[in-house]
This record gives C-alpha cells, sequence and structure tokens, in this order.
C-alpha cells in the first residue's frame, strides 16, 4: 500500500530548510528521499524513480537549470524549483527549461503544501488521459473541444478570438504548470518581443472575462507576477476557492 504513494525527491543543500521540508512532508505521510547536491539528485532520479522533485536551485556543485535539462532530456516528472529572491531570473530560467512550478524561500509550510498538491493533481492527470491524445478537455465547468474547436463554459458556447483560443488551449494542455511570458509569448505569437508581454496581459484580460464568473478573483487562471500564468486543475467534485 505504502508504495503506491507517490515518492517525492527533496534534493536540497541548507539542512535547516531541507529539515523543515522533510518534517512538513512527513507529518502530512508523502513519501520522500532528500540528496544534498546536484550529483546525489541525478543518481536517485535514476535509481530511485521518483514521482516529483523539490529541487533547491543553489546547490554546491551544479546549477539546477542544469539537472532540470538534463532530467527532461528523457522525464516529464513534474519539477518544482526552490529558489532565493535573489535568484527571480533563475527561477524562470528554471520554469522555461520545463520545471512546473517554484517556491521562493522564505515560504510558509502552507504554500508548500498547496504546491505539492496542485503538482500531485498535475501527476495523475498526466498519468490518466495524457493531455496530447484527449480531444475534449474538461475541467470543472469549462469545455474545450479541440476537434471542433469550440469552448463551453457550464454548456454554454463561448465566442472566442483566434489568439484568446490559442491562449486557453495552451494554457489547458499545460494544466498545473506554470508557464512563463517568454514560453507563452513564443508558442502564440512566434516570437519573444518585449511588447508581447503586454498584449499578452490584454489578452488575458479579455480571455478572462469570457471564461471567469469573477475576473477579479480568477478560478481557472492563476496569475504569476513577474513570471506568467498558469492554469488551475478544478476537479469535478472540488469546490471553487479551496485552492
Ligand atoms: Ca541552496
Amino acid at each position: 500500500m505504502n508504495h503506491n504513494k507517490p515518492l517525492i525527491l527533496l534534493v536540497e543543500d541548507d539542512t535547516a530548510v531541507k529539515n523543515l521540508i522533510a518534517t512538513t512532508l512527513e507529518m502530512q505521510n508523502y513519501r520522500f528521499e532528500t540528496a544534498a547536491n546536484g550529483q546525489q539528485a541525478l543518481i536517485a532520479v535514476t535509481s530511485r524513480n521518483p514521482d516529483i522533485m523539490l529541487l533547491d536551485l543553489g546547490l554546491p556543485d551544479m546549477d539546477g537549470v542544469e539537472i532540470i535539462k538534463k532530467i527532461r532530456g528523457w522525464s516529464q516528472m513534474p519539477i518544482i524549483v526552490i529558489s532565493a529572491r535573489s535568484e527571480d531570473r533563475d527561477k524562470i530560467d528554471a520554469l522555461d527549461a520545463g520545471a512546473d512550478d517554484y517556491l521562493t524561500k522564505p515560504f510558509s509550510v502552507e504554500e508548500l503544501l498547496a504546491r505539492v498538491r496542485t503538482t500531485l493533481r498535475r501527476l495523475s492527470y498526466m498519468r490518466s488521459a495524457g493531455p496530447a491524445e484527449e480531444s475534449v478537455f474538461v475541467n470543472g465547468d469549462l469545455k474545450i473541444d479541440y476537434a471542433a474547436g469550440c469552448v463551453y463554459l457550464s454548456g454554454e458556447e463561448l465566442h472566442l478570438t483566434p489568439i484568446e483560443y490559442k491562449l486557453l488551449c495552451l494554457l489547458a494542455q499545460n494544466v498545473g504548470k506554470v508557464l512563463t511570458h517568454t514560453f507563452i509569448t513564443k508558442e502564440v505569437w512566434g516570437s519573444t518581443w518585449e511588447n508581447d508581454v503586454a498584449s499578452l496581459r490584454v489578452f488575458m484580460a479579455t480571455l478572462r472575462k469570457k471564461i471567469e464568473t469573477d475576473p477579479s478573483q480568477p478560478r481557472y487562471i492563476q496569475t504569476h507576477v513577474g513570471v506568467g500564468y498558469r492554469m488551475l486543475r478544478h476537479d469535478q467534485e472540488q469546490t471553487a476557492g479551496s485552492e
């Protein structure tokens, strides 16, 4: 039974932070292992095959972003990066390299657990359907019919512009994952011109007006200030606002 539980690999060289996270995971009954540097982390990933990785970006022997690039060569395992405030640029580089989410030090225990829960939900979604094979995407009251190119909210068809539709599909295909401004503009406009980030904000606002009941309290698309956006996964039984 115990082995059906997802295994979390915690990579952190700072003993105090490592102990805090370890205690938190232990108290919540999560299965986890620890590594104190990049070398140990890569060995643990190949030998123990963890389900999720919590990765500190400032490691003594290796750049955290390099570790992500290496792992993404063979695995889509969700990675949550942990960075200090001074490493903001690294955090964005880590997301662009394929990390799923991030925590900025100092973080609260609640924040850590919320990120782990979101990532576990993403993991079970990745394992159940696989976003690539799905022809219909359903998330709470939102439904995208990829084949027909139609979007529905509570059964009512929405009229999206081509860019709004592209944006929504991109977020849906990466549900649960934080997408950076650079990644989104590259995917939607095929460029990373600086003004695109401003356009992105405008399109995001019009998209939210259509899909969110209360655009000031978005339920589907979360803003990560200075970083990007994420679509949250809503299970059928989950009540609004519990995340
Ligand atoms: Ca560190």
